[in-house]
């Protein structure tokens, strides 16, 4: 039996250098088969693995064996990865994993041709933009809408179209940095439109735009605090007060909702802008994600006047922006499912926003048991998990998971994620933490051979 500081990858032989590892037999016969330039690679990887402490044996034949594995059967470079964080809109993560239905819908519009771009009632040249339209139309409550690739270029989009050369109103507390350098000062830049700062970081009244108005002002922005929470000293204007502001001087209201709500808002999320909502507090237009709240593909929702969609439809840059078939296929498959009466619990973002934290106590001590009776000291913990993806930030998800002690976690974790079925685990000292919430139905096998894999008695 090994013991846990064995695991934890400290003992073993050094790797050899890269080029002895190509002159032990069993390489040089890959090198005649692959080629040596791919042999190389692979010796150079295997070598890494040990080095960083991602793979176990630095003995050669072990790792001779792993340059065999490189080249043959190469693992995908995007792979699933078991979610044991908690967090349930992982941007790392791919952000939403979709309804089983979506997913099934995606792959069978992929193995044929479909009406991407083509109107099946006239025959005519279809637009993939409106392509969902009447369902968004029906769900959101909106009088049109447009899909593009993510909500960043929704935002990017509607800027270039609607105010390029003219000035726009922001919040001195929305000028925000989203994440992935997606900064709203930048994204006006590349618009082409002026970015003109009103009120102070944490108080901005109405007063504030109307004063900064001029005949070139064209829009006001207003923009999510996704990530962040002001709190104390505070004030924003209501978005009817501010949209009312907006008309009486002939300008538009534009909003980045960033994550959008539909269903009933799960306790953590009730913060989150309500999309329907925004729009009849008089958002001429409002932006957001469709990989975030909505649980669907990635994508950019633009919903609001019809006037003003059309005028990104017809943009040039909406051709550099457009969805692909996937995306629309999914996102399409998943609005129906949250159209649907009971159908929230198929699209796994609200299931798991929704999950009953007895379930997942519960959960949790069968995967400590099932880990117990082989050898490792599992126990169940409670845990605290969060919605991600830029949303309710300090508003945690309180749930359950199990704890691992083990005497060098960060080791461990990146064990964990370098194994066949990848899994990221959270890491504590003393131990690891796989909170149950974001393990998908079906994921329990799997994760417990990976976790007796990697953290078990050797058999
Ligand atoms: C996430 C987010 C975006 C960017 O959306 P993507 O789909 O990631 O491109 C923009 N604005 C806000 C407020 C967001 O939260």
């Amino acid at each position: 039996m090994r013991s846990h500081s064995d695991v934890a990858g400290t003992g073993g032989p050094r790797p050899p250098a890269v080029g002895r590892l190509l002159r032990h037999p069993d390489v040089v016969v890959l090198a005649a088969r692959h080629g040596r330039a791919a042999t190389a690679a692979a010796a150079k990887t295997a070598v890494a693995e040990v080095r960083a402490g991602t793979s176990a044996s630095g003995e050669e034949r072990a790792l001779a064996k792993r340059v065999a594995q490189l080249l043959d059967g190469s693992p995908r470079q995007l792979r699933r990865v078991i979610n044991g964080t908690g967090v349930v809109i992982h941007t790392n993560l791919g952000r939403a994993p979709l309804a089983a239905r979506a997913a099934a819908r995606a792959a069978n519009l992929a193995a044929g041709y479909s009406n991407l771009e083509l109107d099946l009632r006239t025959g005519r040249r279809g637009d993939r933009h409106s392509l969902l339209a009447d369902i968004l139309r029906r769900v959101v409550g909106v009088e049109e809408a447009m899909v593009v690739n993510n909500g960043a270029a929704a935002v990017l989009l509607a800027l270039t179209a609607l105010c390029r050369g003219r000035e726009v109103l922001v919040s001195r507390g929305e000028a925000i940095e989203i994440g992935g350098s997606f900064r709203i000062p930048d994204i006006l830049r590349l618009s082409g439109a002026k970015l003109v700062e009103v009120g102070t970081t944490n108080r901005t009244r109405v007063s504030d735009y109307e004063r900064a108005c001029t005949p070139r002002t064209v829009a006001f922005l207003r923009v999510h605090q996704s990530n962040f929470r002001m709190t104390g000293f505070t004030e924003r204007p209501r978005l009817a007060d501010l949209a009312a502001a907006a008309h009486r001087s002939g300008l538009h209201l534009l909003e980045d909702v960033g994550s959008g709500l539909l269903p009933p808002a799960p306790a953590g999320a009730a913060f989150e802008a309500r999309l329907g909502r925004s729009r009849s507090d008089g958002a001429d237009l409002i932006f957001c994600s469709g990989d975030k709240l909505l649980g669907a593909s990635q994508a950019g929702l633009v919903l609001g006047r019809a006037e003003l969609v059309e005028r990104l439809r017809r943009h040039p840059l909406a051709r550099a922006l457009r969805p692909d078939k996937l995306q629309l296929a999914a996102l399409e498959e998943t609005l129906l499912c949250l159209e649907e009466p009971g159908g929230l619990e198929q699209v796994p973002v609200w299931a798991m926003l929704r999950a009953d934290p007895r379930r997942l106590r519960r959960r949790s001590e069968r995967w400590a048991e099932r880990l117990r009776r082989i050898g490792l000291p599992a126990e169940v913990t409670s845990t605290e998990g969060a919605v991600g993806g830029g949303t309710t930030p300090g508003d945690p998800l309180p749930s359950y998971g199990i704890h691992i002690p083990c005497p060098r976690p960060g080791v461990v974790r990146r064990r964990l994620l370098a194994a066949e079925t990848a899994v990221l685990c959270l890491e504590r000292p003393g131990g690891i933490v796989i909170d149950a919430r974001c393990v998908l139905p079906g994921e329990d096998g799997p994760l417990i051979a990976t976790l007796a894999g990697v953290l078990g008695p050797a058999t």
